[in-house]
């Protein structure tokens, strides 16, 4: 995608949020765009943080780390106003990326099980840094990541309240909804994951466990309509993943 191109798929994205989130009688700003860089090179991230995009998702480590320990140079030696980017690391974990993870993100989205927040309040303790966490759940018949079982996310966050992780801020639920043409099970996907969170919000009430982290290119309008406060879009900003 030309830097143009990138520009105005922004636009029309950040506007078509905007009217959905208008039409479900919710604020635009209480929807976040994380753009999804993913198998995208840096120009093209630095024509979205030209474009005003500062909030970016990524999903291998590796790749992450590439481009997002160069960016703030880039942003800088490009004299790019408008602040400094962001990056969430939206993709299932290994624990031997949890450190590099640790080091280049503000959030990690894709928390999947105990072990996993266990290795960033490791990696976190020992920057001192606080990192904010969502949760991903299985909300979807097809998609396989994420925790299955509320139980065992309960069991997590229970840790989480008696101190466990104590660089580590549990902020929310992740979902992927299913690839599927049927809008009732992508909504029903959707309102799961609401359910869910407001339910945490009670049971945790001590937690910030507000962000519901949901809706990609494909779906992201029925996401704000259900209450997303995060949607994750790559292809409709960045267009086919190149790399
Ligand atoms: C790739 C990816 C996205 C973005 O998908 P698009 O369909 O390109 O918008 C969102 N969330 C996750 C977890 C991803 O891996």
């Amino acid at each position: 995608m030309t830097e143009n191109e990138i520009k105005e798929n922004l636009a029309k994205v950040l506007s078509d949020l905007a009217d959905a989130a208008k039409a479900s009688g919710r604020k635009p700003e209480d929807v976040r765009l994380c753009a999804v860089s993913k198998f995208h090179p840096l120009e093209e991230i630095l024509a979205a943080v030209g474009a005003g995009q500062l909030l970016f998702g990524e999903n291998r480590v590796q790749e992450a780390y590439s481009k997002f320990t160069e960016l703030p140079g880039r942003v800088a030696a490009g004299q790019i106003s408008g602040g400094q980017p962001e990056l969430h690391i939206i993709g299932t974990l290994q624990l031997n990326k949890v450190k590099k993870a640790v080091e280049i993100a503000s959030c990690i989205q894709s928390v999947d099980r105990e072990e996993v927040l266990a290795e960033i309040e490791k990696r976190a303790s020992a920057l001192g840094k606080s990192i904010k966490v969502l949760f991903e759940m299985h909300t979807g018949e097809e998609s396989k990541a994420g925790y299955a079982d509320e139980s065992v996310l309960y069991a997590s966050l229970e840790n989480c309240v008696k101190g466990a992780y104590p660089h580590v801020i549990p902020s929310g639920l992740m979902t992927m909804a299913p690839f599927t043409e049927d809008e009732t099970l992508i909504r029903k996907s959707f309102i799961t994951l609401r359910q869910l969170r407001d339910k945490i919000s009670k049971d945790f009430s001590s937690l910030p466990m507000t962000e519901l982290s949901m809706g990609m290119s494909g779906d992201y309008r029925i996401a704000v309509e259900e209450g997303s406060t995060m949607v994750r879009i790559g292809t409709a900003i960045f267009g086919p993943r190149v790399i």
